[in-house]
């Protein structure tokens, strides 16, 4: 046997471990919000790493608000040096999951393994990922392998709520930096034979209007705050849709609808508040919410001048509107460089493993890739492991037996070629 085949047969030997352990992680219900059962989670992880031969180090998150005593945010970091320091592969997976919510058959947190599938929260973003990432390195170590490199493998906080105590604190910090980390895959549910090299920017913005209060009976000597939003938000879907939704990025953004730049309205309040006691009076403020996902070719710059400018032209028009603009958050788009070893590597271990690929994709959401590119300078980053993307945050989510098993070989082939083991 070739050592690839010996590496192969190494993950097969290991599925019902790899299965066992996709499962722990799903029993562990580390719900986010509010963050629970991390140190309980990232202890499993670090447990099972050191058995792995990592050495293992917990990292909370000091100085975070959102790290308290009650939820504390606890990141795990293994490392395995091989024959030489680098290059150094660092896969990252979060091990935080969305509530279950309602509509479930099963137990969210009580994993079964049914046809060929794991059931519960989790198993498809992203704890089979996490599984599928230690087997790879495990695999490579049982074949008797050592590796030209070494392999670090993270389990991080908090990516379902913006991953600021996870692996934006962890590349604040220097745990994951261009001047010791080569290349980085995150083993995030986006389909196991496709590559995301990516995805779109996020701006969220709150408008709020402001009107004077005066008597319902006598609407005319007030200023209704409800009425101008009315007529920012019509301004909104007959002039600026139909333009950003004639955008189309050239990253492969899935599924089709998100190739385009898109807005939503998320929330809206305004006025008394709706179920509680009325009064006569006139809505003296009104506040929505907005989620902008723009593209990489439209910037975040001219993305935000867009909005300000239709704020300008609807207030030139009517002189009693007046308006605050706020920005809540601004995530830039990232992209792989279409150079990056990362995308070959990838390739190549797919088709030895499915016999094809599907190519590259570029995510509709965003995923902790922001940070590491960003924040850590790391350009040799994707997202690649087992799971429909679909499947995420849905009841019943589930994750294939066979994706986990393909995806932990198609990572273990890429931990070889990217250290030039094999
Ligand atoms: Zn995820």
């Amino acid at each position: 046997m070739t050592l690839v085949e010996r590496v192969l047969a190494s993950v097969d030997a290991a599925t019902d471990e790899l299965v066992d352990f996709t499962c722990d992680l799903i029993r562990v219900p580390t719900v986010n919000p509010p963050g629970d059962g991390y140190v309980d989670c990232a202890e499993l992880i670090g447990r099972r790493l050191a058995t792995c031969g990592f050495e293992v180090q917990y990292l909370a998150a000091d100085g975070r608000p959102e790290h308290t005593t009650r939820h504390p945010r606890v990141n795990v970091i293994g490392r395995r040096r091989g024959r030489a320091e680098r290059p150094l592969v660092h896969l990252n997976g979060h091990f935080d999951v969305v509530p279950a919510g309602a509509g479930w058959t099963v137990d969210p947190f009580r994993p079964t393994v049914r046809d060929g599938r794991i059931y519960g929260r989790g198993s498809c973003d992203m704890k089979a990922g996490l599984a599928a990432a230690v087997y790879a390195a495990e695999a490579i170590r049982r074949a008797g392998v050592d590796l030209n490199g070494s392999v670090e493998i993270s389990g991080s906080v908090d990516e379902e709520s913006g991953g600021f105590a996870g692996v934006a604190w962890l590349a604040e910090k220097g745990h994951l930096n261009a001047k010791t980390t080569d290349f980085v895959i995150i083993p995030e549910p986006l389909y196991v034979d496709r590559i995301c090299i990516g995805h779109r920017g996020v701006y969220w913005f709150e408008v709020t209007t402001h009107g004077r209060i005066a008597h319902g009976s006598m609407p005319f000597h007030g200023v209704n705050a409800i009425e101008h939003m009315g007529v920012l938000l019509d301004r909104i879907r007959r002039e600026l849709m139909p333009k950003i939704a004639g955008r189309t990025t050239a990253m492969p953004v899935v599924p089709d609808g998100a190739r385009h730049a898109t807005l939503n309205i998320n929330g809206i309040e305004g006025g008394q508040k709706v179920g509680g006691i009325q009064t006569p009076c006139v809505a003296d403020v009104c506040r929505a919410v907005f989620d902008r996902r723009f593209l990489i070719e439209e910037g975040f710059e001219a993305t935000r001048r867009e909005i300000v400018e239709l704020l300008e032209r609807a207030a030139a028009e009517m002189p009693a509107l007046r308006y605050e603009l706020r920005d809540l958050m601004v995530v830039h788009p990232v992209r792989t460089p279409d150079d990056s070893p990362l995308i070959g590597v990838l390739d190549r271990a797919l088709q030895r493993v499915l016999g094809k690929t599907g190519g590259l994709v570029a995510s509709p959401g965003t995923y902790d890739h922001k940070h590491v590119t960003r924040i850590g300078g790391i350009t040799n980053c994707v997202a690649y492991g087992p799971g429909i993307l679909d499947l995420a945050h849905q009841p019943d989510e589930w994750c294939g037996v066979d994706d986990v098993v393909n995806a932990t070989k198609v990572i273990a082939l890429a931990l070889l070629d990217l250290t030039g083991t094999a």
